[in-house]
């Protein structure tokens, strides 16, 4: 069992094991684990992308990664109107999906390109008892607060909106590199953008990922 003094992650999604362990969430899709595992933290899920219809071997090794008590959460799964299969293949795939992060109590980690209806939508038809974070955010402070009333949170990587990133509230604050820069500079400009301190952003987000990521029992 993880206990909650024992977490410092920072990067909330990431595709890289981190130089010193533990300091991110690294997604491996459906495996394999990779060799030198331990200490790292991980996610993993079919990637809307890899949807092909057929991915029963997937759904197999996933069962199997997401009963290990390393890997946190189920992603990165979710929605690209710009690639990857039909859209109803990528919604059956989303719900097995959902139905893993429920019986796992997993929390989920969304990769969503211009397709936040269906998000929303199936965030109120399913009511499910687990959060979800979409990663890579790029929306404005507007859509932001629509997807938060929907009880959705979102991360913020190099590429993102700076209003909302000054706008978005404290203890919904994530952030990610997603595997293409660093996590300590993206931290040093959210602290200017917000006009607090690095070692004040940096416990907030261990704050945040913590509570996303372990729900007591
Ligand atoms: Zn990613």
């Amino acid at each position: 069992m993880i206990r909650f003094h024992e977490m410092r992650i920072v990067d909330i999604h990431t595709h890289v094991l981190p130089e010193e362990s533990g300091l991110a969430l690294v997604c491996i899709g459906c495996g394999p684990m990779p060799q030198n595992a331990d200490g790292h933290f991980f996610s993993a899920g079919l990637h809307p992308w890899d949807v092909t219809g057929n991915d029963y071997e997937d759904y197999g090794n996933l069962e199997k990664l997401l009963a290990l008590p390393n890997v946190l959460a189920v992603g990165e799964c979710g929605f690209d109107t710009l690639r990857g299969p039909a859209h109803e293949l990528q919604e059956q795939a989303f719900m097995r999906q959902c139905e893993l992060s429920e019986r796992y109590r997993k929390p989920m980690i969304l990769h969503v390109v211009r397709d936040f209806d269906t998000v929303i939508r199936l965030r109120k038809q399913l009511h499910p008892k687990q959060p979800w974070l979409i990663h890579g955010f790029r929306g404005g402070p507007r859509q932001m607060n629509q997807l938060y009333a929907q009880g959705i949170l979102v991360s913020l990587g190099p590429k993102h909106n700076s209003e909302t990133l000054k706008q978005i509230p404290s203890n919904r604050l994530f952030l990610e590199t997603d595997g293409q820069s660093s996590i300590n500079d993206l931290i040093r400009i959210t602290a200017i953008s917000r006009e607090e301190t690095v070692e004040t952003i940096n416990g907030q987000i261990i704050c945040n990922n913590d509570s996303f990521l372990l729900q007591e029992p």
